[in-house]
């Protein structure tokens, strides 16, 4: 016997068996309870979240030839519910905007329209990804929605619904179709596995409501694939085989390297990767879901419940977490989606992935920047984030604990330059009191100190002497400082 997949197998029949969706399902079955039944929907939400199942659910509610009239419980056996489940009915014409883009496609539909249907009371359209539409299909569109024949029906669904045109959604009712939740995702897996006769470890239903990404159809693709495998146990290791985990030990190892700004390691751990079964658009959208959770570590706390972290991996993730601010874990982010996103149009996509890796190696960790400058500044690093934009006239505090208010006859040394993006500092306010102005020696001795060397070389900048920037007093004697390179 052919196998049918599993998406197909346990469809929704009724508006109560489509997940994590209450609130439109309950709507619509009131509408059609008390007869208020709009000429035109509008289905919006992302893939695998019902609109579709909702679409022809709706449809067999106003067409089951089992009842008097739209029914919210169309029964499932008459030949318009079977068809329309099928999405085969000759009443209920399904067409998919992202192929039939153009102005024929819609005026012949317009034409069409105008004939009765063939069995049942409403001649209903499911147009699909209707943002698709060219302007010129979307004005004939238009056209009979605005007065449609009394026996005509649409339900438009989208992805994108900002690209389709506010004349077209404000003649339609509008439903927002929320992502499904991993735990309502989870019953439903388990609701099938029973059907199924197959047994799973709660490791691997988990993980499939993970990967699933608010998206039931994709959740059931996912355990499709593993039960071909192994259709009555599913198990952890079969799981780690298949699809391999995403706090994947070789993930793990890559963000360390770039951490340490080891580019070469970095560059090995992904040939790993790669080595295992990675391909590198999956390896992209893993990383993004790793960083994604240290991220959120990192900006909630440990204690988070917005990620899903199994318990034995919890404390060596949240420890990799503390590696990077929140600003290095959004650059890194967006780096990867684009080269997640790039990596379909290009043959050389290794290449692009290479050059992510090391472009993130070599990229200057924020938080140890955030460290250093309060170190600098002899502040404690919590201080620095509340002044960091917009950044105030570097106070000249020397590094030294010999300050200059309290030891006249110490040598200031001047702060080093900010970081590249940073405006050139305006004068700052008169510093305390000196008695002598810094000279060349001064200026060298700063340099050689090991915290500004470092400073400087991790900014690949320059030190220069603030007092210059200042009013000049007449008997100053400062050295003309070195200028960065900007
Ligand atoms: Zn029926």
């Amino acid at each position: 016997m052919a196998y049918t997949v599993l998406a197909r197998k346990y469809r929704s029949w009724t508006f109560d068996e489509i997940v994590g969706q209450d609130a439109v399902a309950t709507t619509l079955r009131n509408a059609i309870a008390s007869g208020r039944i709009h000429h035109g929907y509008l289905f919006t939400g992302t893939r695998g979240v019902g609109k579709t199942s909702m679409a022809r659910i709706l449809a067999r509610s106003l067409n089951c030839l089992n009842r008097e009239g739209p029914t919210a419980d169309p029964c499932r056996t008459c030949e318009s519910c079977v068809s329309i489940a099928e999405g085969q009915d000759v009443d209920v014409i399904e067409i998919d905007a992202a192929s039939h883009t153009g102005v024929d496609n819609i005026r012949e539909l317009r034409e069409n329209a105008n004939y009765r249907p063939a069995r049942a009371r409403y001649k209903i359209y499911i147009i699909d990804e209707v943002h698709m539409l060219s302007t010129g299909a979307f004005n004939a569109l238009l056209k009979t929605l605005e007065e449609p024949p009394a026996h005509v029906k649409f339900i438009l669904a989208t992805t994108d619904p900002q690209k389709v045109p506010a004349t077209i959604q404000s003649r339609c009712q509008r439903f927002d179709f929320r992502s499904i939740g991993p735990e309502q995702i989870g019953q439903q897996v388990r609701m099938i596995l029973e059907a199924e006769g197959c047994t799973a470890d709660d490791g691997v239903v988990r993980r499939v409501a993970r990967l699933a990404n608010g998206s039931m159809r994709d959740a059931l693709s996912v355990l499709d694939q593993l039960m071909s495998i192994s259709p009555k146990d599913l198990t952890t290791d079969l799981l780690e085989q298949v699809l391999p985990a995403p706090h994947d030990e070789l993930l793990a190892e890559l963000i360390d390297r770039w951490a340490e700004h080891d580019a070469a390691g970095a560059l090995n751990a992904l040939d790993r990767c790669i080595g295992q079964g990675y391909s590198l658009e999956r390896f992209g959208e893993t990383m993004i879901e790793q960083l994604r959770t240290l991220m959120l570590l990192a900006v909630c706390g440990a204690d988070t419940e917005l990620v899903d972290v199994p318990a034995q991996y919890r404390d060596a993730i949240v420890a990799r977490a503390g590696k990077f601010d929140a600003a290095a874990y959004v650059h890194a982010i967006v780096v990867l989606e684009e080269l997640r996103r790039n990596i379909r149009f290009t043959q050389a996509g290794r290449a692009l992935a290479d050059a992510v890796v090391v472009r993130l190696s070599e990229a200057v960790p924020q938080a140890s920047i955030a460290k250093l400058l309060a170190q600098l500044e002899g502040g404690d690093p919590d201080a620095l984030k509340k002044k960091v934009a917009p950044r105030p006239a570097p106070a000249p505090a020397p590094p030294r604990p010999q300050a200059a208010g309290h030891a006249p006859a110490s040598k200031p040394a001047a702060p080093p330059t900010p970081p590249r993006a940073t405006p050139r500092p305006q004068a700052p306010a008169p510093p305390p009191a000196p008695t002598r102005r810094a000279n060349s020696d001064d200026m060298r001795a700063a340099m050689a100190e090991p915290l500004v060397k470092k400073a400087m070389d991790l900014f690949d900048g320059a030190l220069v002497n603030v007092e210059k920037l200042a009013p000049k007093p007449p008997d100053t004697d400062a050295v003309e400082a070195p200028e960065s390179d900007e």
